[in-house]
């Protein structure tokens, strides 16, 4: 489903992805832990062209992102085809980017009725179902400021969900919520893993990562270091830098 082939990315003179190989499979769910400034959220980015590569290549689904082939030349698409692109491959970010001026509901039938023309009632049909779905079935006309972080979190998670895509992407779902709201989104991501989405999240929550991985990756200074199944990198690591990333962390 996902296929990540020696992905270099610099900023200016900071190598930031140093050569980066990753596979996912269609239904798994991909942990991604390591320090701040390994590149996790980088690489995330990469995979859906918000950032662009310096070299290496993307495929999602057997589509390469970003560009076409020909012959042995690679070419950048045209923006219009790049957001078509990235209509298939959800992002939750960090700190919800909610449209603050739109309803619940509308932030989430926004893209579907923009980018993939479906009708505003069929979209409405479609948000009120996620929206239960995310435990949020009475907030359909509440605005995000009216809501605790764990809900416009939920309601992200709703938006994303609302394009069908083919693979969702989590950058730190968690960490700009109270402790006692973490629960609340985990267990919609949980719940998401169970229905067979693929996903690729990056978390510091390692209790989770432990539950929801089928593999989990660990980078470190732009590289991976590790990645396995959860039990193997989590529980048994077997690289040096693993383990005392762990234990500064569990
Ligand atoms: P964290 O756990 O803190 O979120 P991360 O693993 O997600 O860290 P990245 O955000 O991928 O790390 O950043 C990796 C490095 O690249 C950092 O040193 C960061 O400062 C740098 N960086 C990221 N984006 C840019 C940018 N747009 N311009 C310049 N430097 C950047
Ligand atoms: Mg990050």
């Amino acid at each position: 489903m996902v296929e990540v082939r020696a992905v270099r990315k610099s900023f200016g003179p900071l190598d930031v992805l140093k050569g980066v190989d990753l596979r996912v499979a269609a239904g798994e769910v991909t942990v991604v832990i390591g320090p701040s400034g390994s590149g996790k959220s980088t690489l995330l980015r990469t995979l859906n062209h918000l950032e662009k590569v310096d070299s290496g290549t993307v495929a999602v689904d057997g589509t390469l992102i970003g560009y076409r082939r020909s012959g042995d030349k690679l070419y950048e698409l045209r923006e219009r085809e790049i957001l078509r692109q990235r209509t298939h491959i959800g992002f939750v970010f960090q700190d919800f980017h909610l449209f603050p001026h739109l309803t619940v509901v509308e932030n989430v039938t926004e893209a579907p009725v923009a980018a993939l023309g479906r009708s505003r009632k069929d979209a409405t049909a479609t948000a009120l179902a996620l929206l239960e779905r995310v435990g949020l079935a009475g907030k359909a006309d509440a605005y995000p400021r009216q809501l605790s972080g764990g809900q416009q979190q939920r309601v992200a998670i709703a938006r994303a969900l609302a394009l069908e895509p083919k693979l969702l992407l989590f950058d730190e779902p968690t960490s700009a919520l109270d402790p006692e709201l973490v629960g609340e989104v985990l267990d919609v991501i949980k719940d998401l893993a169970a229905r067979g989405t693929t996903m690729i999240i990056v978390t510091h929550e390692i209790g989770f990562a432990r539950e929801v991985a089928d593999t989990v990756v660990f980078m470190d200074d732009g590289r991976i270091v590790e990645q396995g199944p959860p039990a193997q990198v989590l529980d048994a690591p077997r690289e040096a830098r693993t383990r005392a990333f762990l234990s500064k962390v569990l």
